[in-house]
């Protein structure tokens, strides 16, 4: 069970590609059912240790979600949560760039969420973004307004460079990453957009863009795919999580944190005792 996680992580991406990984795949786990003392055990441990990270105030934690549309980051997100303190963390959620950040940067926005020493920060979609959505939609990238100059055909490998280096900066400097795609087939995401069309209470969540969108899921899949080769690091994993089942992805993420958090030795501050016996009497 410890290693659950270590079957989906890919640390050096250089040969990592799409059939590696099996979307349906849940392991010996037969059903959600099957899951949930195992679910129930990283909870306790996830928050025990999330207290530590607030307590000691030295590390941070920063978990990057990435998916198709329907991939389920907004599920994994709050069942993740769920097992927190929420004191302890705060989600960020990446739409449609405003003018306000168009005129940065692409990083501008993202940097501007980290979380603090001591506290997870959950990025619900990413700087990823600006290596996805405008490479397969150049209409998007026109909207970037950078320099025409700087625009060439090693854009998008350079981007992915700033990220990788990026990334190696933020973990020199205490801020621990974790990155998850969240791994759907094609054929589930159209189960997924059905539904949101046919149940009432997920008609919000249905968007004409879904559905324009897939018509280019192979090409999202392959910019994903390069992304992931050329930022899967030691210190910044990626994990390719099978999602076709949702129960299996949480469980998933929730090993992931569970683990990455003990793997930081967490320790209470210690306080200097006699501080505390002062302190003790003045009371008394
Ligand atoms: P849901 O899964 O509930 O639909 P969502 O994350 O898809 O949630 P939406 O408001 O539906 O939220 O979509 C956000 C949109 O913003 C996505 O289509 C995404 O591709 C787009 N987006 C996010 N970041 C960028 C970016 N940097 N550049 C261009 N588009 C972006
Ligand atoms: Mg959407």
């Amino acid at each position: 069970m410890t290693h659950l996680e270590k079957r989906y992580r890919v640390a050096n991406g250089e040969r990592f590609r799409w059939s590696d990984i099996d979307p349906q795949d849940t392991l010996d786990f037969a059903d959600a059912d099957a899951t949930r003392a195992l679910r129930k055990q990283n909870a306790d441990a996830m928050l025990e240790l999330q207290d530590r990270l607030y307590a000691q105030h030295r590390w941070s934690l920063l978990l990057i979600f990435q998916a198709v549309d329907a991939g389920g980051k907004n599920s994994t997100i709050r069942e993740v949560v769920s097992d927190l303190n929420p004191q302890g963390c705060h989600v960020s959620s990446f739409k449609v760039p405003t003018d306000e950040e168009l005129d940065h940067d692409f990083l501008w926005r993202y940097l501007r969420r980290l979380p603090e020493r001591g506290m997870i920060g959950i990025f619900n979609r990413s700087y990823y973004e600006d290596v996805l959505v405008p490479r397969v939609h150049p209409e998007v990238l026109q909207k970037q307004r950078l320099p025409p100059k700087l625009v060439g055909k090693h854009l998008w490998t350079q981007r992915l460079q700033d990220i990788r280096a990026t990334e190696d900066y933020l973990t020199r400097n205490g801020v621990v990453i974790r990155k998850f795609f969240l791994y759907i087939s094609k054929r589930e995401q159209r189960k997924r957009l059905l539904a949101r069309l046919d149940e009432p209470s997920k008609n919000w969540k249905f968007s004409p863009d879904d559905v324009r969108e897939r018509a280019f899921f192979a090409d999202y899949m392959r910019c994903h795919q390069d992304a992931i080769r050329k930022t899967a690091t030691n210190q910044a994993p990626w994990y390719i999580v099978p999602a076709d089942h949702k129960w299996f992805a949480q469980l998933i993420v929730a090993s992931v944190v569970t683990r990455t958090l003990s793997q930081l030795k967490l320790e209470y501050p210690k306080l200097d005792r006699r501080a505390l016996e002062t302190a003790r009497k003045a009371l008394r």
